[in-house]
């Protein structure tokens, strides 16, 4: 099947007893057992599973064509269950811009328990020159945040077969619509559900894919179980029900974003633009050849420097001065001052979160802005 019928069809089920045809929101925590002690409808207690945790993973399984998934309150939840199903004391090779809530996890909780070191793993060399006998995993964000690297998961899943590593994606910004990680050797896929899969900016949430279950995989659905940073009910059919169109939603995204990534490129208040989508951008050929689309993320410096990029932004009458990404309305920020103070992102850089709104208004939006 297509992405555009498992989207719809993967993660529902017709309720047996009413015959809904959209599965209705189980809230029961608890689910009665049989005569035997078995449990018949296949589920005991929520935080172990339930019917729309369970369609959620389902769905999540079939979009990026693994063998199974697990769903979580957060990404950085989802995340945090891999790092903890880690042997202590082993390395993990990261991305030198890493999504900073996930670098900050890693400082902050991870300091004393794991190894860890930020690269540039856009740089092959770079990556083998830093794999270590304790050496478990390589981390991967492509395109990342917010300077929308890209780097050649392919290699880099050659090189760690070579060296007995798995390998993680980040897919958050990608979507399965424009990247299949699985497809490119990775063996895991991470989302942030909050983003793009739920798409309509109202609910939180991760996911851990795997191409194939195995012991790594147990330990992970005994981090989601028994840490229990698990999603509601009514979390899981929302992000159910926003995926049902994000195949359409992702083709108007980039269609926006490709555009708009143009307008910028050619406009004289902007020094430069970060998009895959742009034969400019240094790594647009590999982008090419992994990506399905080039997603809707982009950023730019705005020429005149920190206060200059802020008066675009105050100016802006559609774009939302908000974090975040993936939702139907276009957001854009300043990500330096969201990232605080160890940040590497350059204080002129916005972030903008392409919506679906008509494109015209954007560019209408940016116009008036930078003319004001
Ligand atoms: C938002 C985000 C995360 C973290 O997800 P939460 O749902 O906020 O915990 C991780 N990676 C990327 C690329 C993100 O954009």
């Amino acid at each position: 099947m297509k992405p555009e019928t498992i989207a719809i069809h993967a993660g529902n089920q017709i309720d047996k007893s009413s015959k809904a045809v959209i599965q209705p929101i189980t809230l029961s925590t608890t689910f009665e057992r049989g005569e035997d002690g078995n449990y018949p409808g296949g589920f005991m207690y929520s935080r172990s599973d339930n019917p729309n945790r369970q369609a959620l993973e389902n769905l999540l399984a079939a979009l990026e064509g693994g063998e199974a998934a697990a769903a979580f309150s957060s990404g950085n939840a989802a995340a945090m269950a891999v790092f903890q199903s880690l042997q202590p004391k082993s390395h993990i090779i990261c991305p030198d811009d890493m999504y900073h809530g996930l670098r900050n996890q890693l400082k902050i909780i991870f300091a004393a328990i794991l190894e860890f070191d930020f690269i540039d793993v856009g740089n092959l060399a770079i990556v083998k020159q830093h794999i270590k006998a304790n050496t478990q995993l390589i981390w991967l964000e492509t395109p990342s945040n917010p300077m929308l690297k890209i780097c050649d998961v392919k290699a880099i899943c050659i090189l760690a077969k070579e060296n007995n590593l798995m390998v993680a994606v980040d897919n958050t910004f990608a979507t399965p619509m424009c990247q299949q990680a699985f497809g490119l050797g990775a063996d895991l896929i991470m989302h942030s559900t909050t983003k793009y899969l739920s798409g309509h900016s109202d609910v939180t949430g991760g996911a851990l894919i795997t191409k194939n279950t195995n012991p790594f995989w147990d330990k992970i659905k005994n981090v989601q179980v028994y840490g229990g940073a698990v999603p509601s009910p009514f979390d899981c059919y929302l992000t159910v029900r926003g995926i049902k169109t994000l195949p359409y939603r992702m083709r108007g995204h980039c269609e926006n974003a490709m555009k708009i990534a143009q307008y910028l490129e050619n406009h004289p208040s902007v020094d430069a633009v970060f998009y895959p989508g742009l034969a400019s951008h240094p790594q647009h050929a590999l982008a090419k050849t992994q990506m399905l689309g080039f997603g809707a993320m982009l950023s730019f410096l705005v020429k005149g420097g920190e206060l200059a990029a802020k008066k675009v932004i105050n100016n802006l009458k559609i774009f939302t001065q908000a974090t975040s990404l993936g939702g139907v309305e276009s957001l854009i920020e300043h990500r330096y001052s969201v990232e605080g103070p160890d940040s590497l992102t350059p204080k002129n850089l916005l972030r903008v979160s392409v919506g679906l709104e008509h494109v015209d208004d954007l560019l209408e939006d940016l116009t008036q802005a930078f003319n004001k």
